[in-house]
C-alpha cells in the first residue's frame, strides 16, 4: 500500500535536519492526496525522501514526525516504539507503581501520552494521527500489559487544535476510575475519570521525594491538588498547610492522608496569590515553601502576565520563609525557560531583601524524557534554593 506524500520546502527539511520533530503547515508545500491523520511520506521539491509522518489537516503543527527510516510505519513498528518505551522505564522508575509508560515526543511517539497507574493505563491521543491509531495502540498495551483496564482522557483542550472533540471513558477492560497506587512510600489515591490531567501529576514524582531530604519545621504546600507534596513533607516536618482552589483536590488529597496515617497536616482552600499575602500581613512564617502552580504561559503571548505570576508567588513565599528556610519552586510552562525562573527569582529575592542560594536545579520526572534537539519536551524546572 503507497502512502500519500507530502512535499515540504526547505525549512521544512531543515527542521528534520535540526532533530525536531514538528514541521509546520508554512513550510507544507503540497498536501497531496494527504488526510486527516494520515501518515505520510515526507519528500522534498526534489522529491528526495526524508521520513513518514502524521499528518493533520487543521494544526498549525502540520507534520509529526515518526521516522526518518523507509520502513513502515505499521503495527509492529508502533508496537516495538510502546516497547522501547516501555523497557526504559524500570531503569528511572524508583518506588513508584505511576508512572508514565509513553511520553509523547520524548519518547518519539509524538502526541500519544500513556500514564500507568498501578494496574490501569490512562492513554491521551492529541493529533488527528494518533487519534487514528488509538485502536491499534489499544490493541497493543493488551497483548504487552494486560490491563485491567485502559481510560482515555481525552478532554483536553488542544485536541481543538486538531478539530478533535474533548472524549473520555473506558477503552477498554473494566470501567475503573479510583486506583490505589504508591509512590515514594506513601500511597495515594488517584481519580483517573475525574482528577486533573491523567489523573495526577506524574512528572513531579522525583521532585516529590527530592523535596523530602530538606523538608523541616512549618511547611507550606502551596498548590497542592491531592498533596504529592504536602504528605512526602509530613514526614519530615512538625506541620505542613496544603493549599488548592479545587475541593475536589481537597477531598481526595484529606483521604490521603488519612491512608498514610499522618496527623500533622491541614488543608484550605483557597487562591494561594490571596493566602500569600494574608499570610504575610499575619505575619505567618514558615520553614518549607513548596509553589507548584499551574503553567502561567501556555501560550508566547501570555508570557509577560507568567513572569509577573511567577515574580509575585516567589516574592511573597520569600517574604515568609524564615531564615535558614528552603523554597522549592517549580514552573511547567515550557516557554519559561530555567534562565528566566532563575532571573525572575532573583528579582525577586531582591525586592524581598532576602539573599538565596540555589541547593538543586531539576526537572521533570525521568519516565518524561526530554529530547536534546525538541526543546518542547523539556518543560518543568523546579529550583530547590534555601533563603539565607
Ligand atoms: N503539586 C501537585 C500538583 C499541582 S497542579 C502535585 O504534586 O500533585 C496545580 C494545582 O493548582 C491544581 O490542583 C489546581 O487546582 C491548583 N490551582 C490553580 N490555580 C490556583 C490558585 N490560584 N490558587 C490555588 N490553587 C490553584
Amino acid at each position: 500500500m503507497s502512502l500519500p506524500t507530502v512535499t515540504i520546502s526547505q525549512r521544512g527539511v531543515d527542521r528534520v535536519l535540526s532533530g525536531h520533530l514538528w514541521i509546520y503547515r508554512a513550510d507544507v508545500l503540497d498536501a497531496g492526496e494527504a488526510d486527516a491523520g494520515a501518515i505520510v511520506r515526507l519528500q522534498d521539491r526534489r522529491r528526495h525522501f526524508w521520513g513518514q509522518a502524521l499528518y493533520s489537516s487543521k494544526s498549525q503543527i502540520a507534520l509529526r514526525l515518526l521516522t526518518r527510516e523507509e520502513r513502515p510505519f505499521d503495527r509492529a513498528f508502533l508496537a516495538e516504539r510502546i516497547g522501547a518505551a516501555a523497557s526504559f522505564r524500570p531503569q528511572v522508575v524508583e518506588c513508584a507503581q505511576a508512572y508514565r509508560l509513553v511520553s509523547g515526543e520524548g519518547d518519539l511517539l509524538p502526541s500519544l501520552i500513556i500514564d500507568r497507574y498501578g494496574s490501569c493505563l490512562v492513554i491521551q491521543t492529541l493529533s488527528q494521527g494518533m487519534e487514528r491509531l488509538k485502536a491499534q495502540i489499544v490493541q497493543i498495551l493488551q497483548e504487552a500489559f494486560a490491563p485491567r483496564s485502559i481510560l482515555e482522557r481525552n478532554d483536553v483542550a488542544v485536541r481543538e487544535l486538531e478539530g478533535l472533540s474533548e472524549q473520555k471513558g473506558t477503552l477498554a477492560g473494566e470501567s475503573i476510575s479510583e486506583v490505589e497506587v504508591e509512590e515514594n512510600g506513601l500511597r495515594f489515591f488517584f481519580d483517573l475519570m475525574g482528577g486533573q490531567k491523567t489523573g495526577g501529576f506524574l512528572d513531579q514524582r522525583e521532585n516529590r521525594r527530592a523535596a523530602r531530604l530538606y523538608a523541616r519545621g512549618r511547611a507550606l504546600d502551596c498548590f497542592s491538588y491531592t498533596g504529592g507534596f504536602a504528605l512526602n513533607l509530613a514526614r519530615a516536618c512538625e506541620s505542613v498547610l496544603g493549599v488548592d482552589t479545587s475541593p475536589e483536590a481537597l477531598n481526595l488529597a484529606r483521604r490521603n492522608q488519612q491512608l498514610n496515617g499522618l496527623n500533622n497536616v491541614e488543608w484550605m482552600e483557597a487562591n494561594c496569590f490571596d493566602f500569600l499575602k494574608a499570610a504575610d500581613q499575619a505575619k505567618h512564617r514558615y520553614d518549607t515553601i513548596v509553589l507548584d502552580p499551574p503553567a502561567f504561559a501556555r501560550q508566547k503571548s501570555n508570557l509577560e502576565a507568567a513572569w509577573r505570576g511567577y515574580k509575585e508567588l516567589n516574592l511573597r513565599a520569600l517574604k515568609i520563609l524564615n531564615p535558614g528556610g528552603f523554597l522549592v519552586t517549580c514552573s511547567c510552562s515550557h516557554h519559561v525557560s530555567e534562565a528566566d525562573l532563575l532571573e525572575i527569582i532573583a528579582d525577586a529575592a531582591l525586592d524581598a531583601r532576602r539573599t538565596v542560594s540555589v541547593v538543586e536545579r531539576r526537572t521533570q520526572s525521568r519516565d518524561h524524557p526530554i529530547l536534546l534537539t525538541v526543546p518542547e519536551t523539556h518543560y518543568l524546572k523546579c529550583l530547590i534554593l534555601r533563603a539565607l
